[in-house]
């Protein structure tokens, strides 16, 4: 699908280098080139023939065969330019990624320019704190704490080194809001549902918690749940930046609300849902990045959905790449209604957030129109609440869905260190909910 998204002026020619150099040289993409329509044909549509490059193909082929020839990543490795990464968890494709440092920072800083805030506070060495799960970024030690020094980085601090938020204790968290203090972070960080824990926890005791310059939102989707435990305790800007460990930076959100392509590091290709899922300006996205000599992703599905803004402009004025309204959440994250429409994380978000006194949420699909909603809440009047919710998920899924409503103390993260808030106990296989006209037939 194509729009009249404007572009910088090297755009195309960095698209048809590296669609050419992958197709020559990059073992991965040799299989491509029998879909390459030809030279003479408009950039785009030589795209739009490709396949979608996924984590499997990541693994059978990384990290030799993700370089181009003349390239040895053996060398890289010694010199340094280069580091192997392995994502894992077993709810996810377990990877091993070429690393390169010094692209990453460069994608990093320019998606600052997104956004006014970031590019007047981040200056590359401000400092910057960090509420994540260690199984992402940062130390993992769950058995001792570890103090401030060895959770330390050259400009970071890592706020926190446990794997479960569930298990914060309340001495944890009091050091989190002093450290804060402490280092007056110019940029916080944070993983959403980590930030709404501990933003629960200060509101409850009415603590007053340093303010940092801006806080940014990365790992994961952030609910309107999230948003609105951390204003209780954060009066300042907040960003939630896009992107994946292969892509490096895709989008930022901008101080108007929109996200907007980081054009400088990333082509992005959009695949749009039919419209009875979505579609058109609901759809999945291809990421092509740009100028790392150390790792070729060609069209990789990063497995999220997003929403193109329908106006195409921005109050911002940015108009450099596309333009989003809005992240749509983790393909993983969709569930279907009893009929069988796919719905994504944000429908489901927009619509639970009318419950009052909710802590956290996870939605389970465990059949085609059976539902469970895992719950933590304080609340007292439980049967009331188990009843305004079935009446917002029926509302959503449909009346003959069989709703169950179970109450939890905590929610805990998956084994990759990132929470679920939605997920269907079933495969939902998204190539039959996008639009068959925009998609080619691909390799095998
Ligand atoms: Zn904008």
């Amino acid at each position: 699908m194509r729009f009249n998204w404007e572009f910088p002026p090297d755009y195309y020619s960095k698209s048809q280098n590296i669609l050419e150099t992958s197709l020559s040289q990059v073992a991965a993409y040799r299989p491509w080139r029998a879909y390459d329509p030809g030279q003479e044909h408009p950039i785009d549509v030589r795209y739009e023939a490709m396949p979608a490059f996924h984590k499997t193909e990541i693994r059978k082929n990384s990290p030799q065969g993700l370089v181009p020839a003349g390239r040895d990543v053996r060398r890289g490795l010694e010199s340094g330019e280069i580091a192997l990464a392995s994502t894992s968890g077993s709810s996810d494709i377990s990877v091993t990624n070429i690393w390169n440092q010094e692209w990453w920072d460069a994608s990093e800083r320019a998606s600052w320019k997104l956004n006014s805030y970031a590019s007047a506070i981040a200056t590359g060495d401000h400092p910057e704190a960090i509420l994540a799960n260690p199984l992402n970024v940062g130390f993992v030690s769950d058995m001792v704490d570890l103090p401030m020094e060895k959770r330390r980085l050259s400009r970071f601090l890592y706020l926190n080194e446990k794997t479960n938020p569930a298990t914060w204790s309340s001495e944890l968290m009091d050091r989190m809001i002093g450290e804060l203090d402490i280092f007056k972070p110019a940029v916080l960080e944070a993983n959403p549902s980590f930030l709404a824990k501990l933003c629960r926890y200060a509101a409850d005791r009415k603590r007053k918690v340093f303010q940092p310059g801006l806080i940014v939102f990365t790992y994961e989707y952030p609910t309107k749940l999230h948003y609105q435990q951390i204003r209780q305790v954060f009066d300042v800007p907040t960003a939630s930046s896009y992107g994946t460990t292969e892509t490096g930076y895709v989008f930022m959100q901008c101080e108007e609300g929109k996200f907007h392509q980081n054009s400088e590091f990333c082509r992005v290709d959009f695949q749009p849902l039919k419209s009875e899922h979505g579609g058109p300006f609901v759809g999945r996205i291809l990421v092509t990045t740009f100028n790392n000599p150390w790792y070729y992703m060609v069209r990789f599905d990063t497995r999220d959905l997003v929403r193109v803004d329908e106006e195409g402009k921005c109050p911002c004025g940015r108009n450099s790449g596309f333009i989003l309204s809005a992240i749509e959440g983790r393909t993983i994250s969709n569930t279907l209604t009893c009929e069988g429409r796919l719905v994504t994380l944000r429908e489901l978000d927009d619509a639970l957030s009318v419950l009052n006194g909710i802590d956290e949420y996870r939605l389970e699909q465990v059949s085609g129109k059976t539902y469970d909603l895992h719950l933590v809440s304080r609340r007292s009047d439980k049967a009331r609440l188990t009843e305004e919710a079935s009446e917002v998920l029926k509302e959503l899924y449909g009346e003959e869905a069989r709703l169950s409503v179970i109450y939890e103390d905590a929610l805990s993260p998956e084994d990759s260190g990132k929470y679920s808030m939605a997920k269907a106990l079933f495969p939902i296989d998204i190539e039959k909910y996008l639009d068959e006209r925009y998609i080619s037939k691909g390799v095998d």
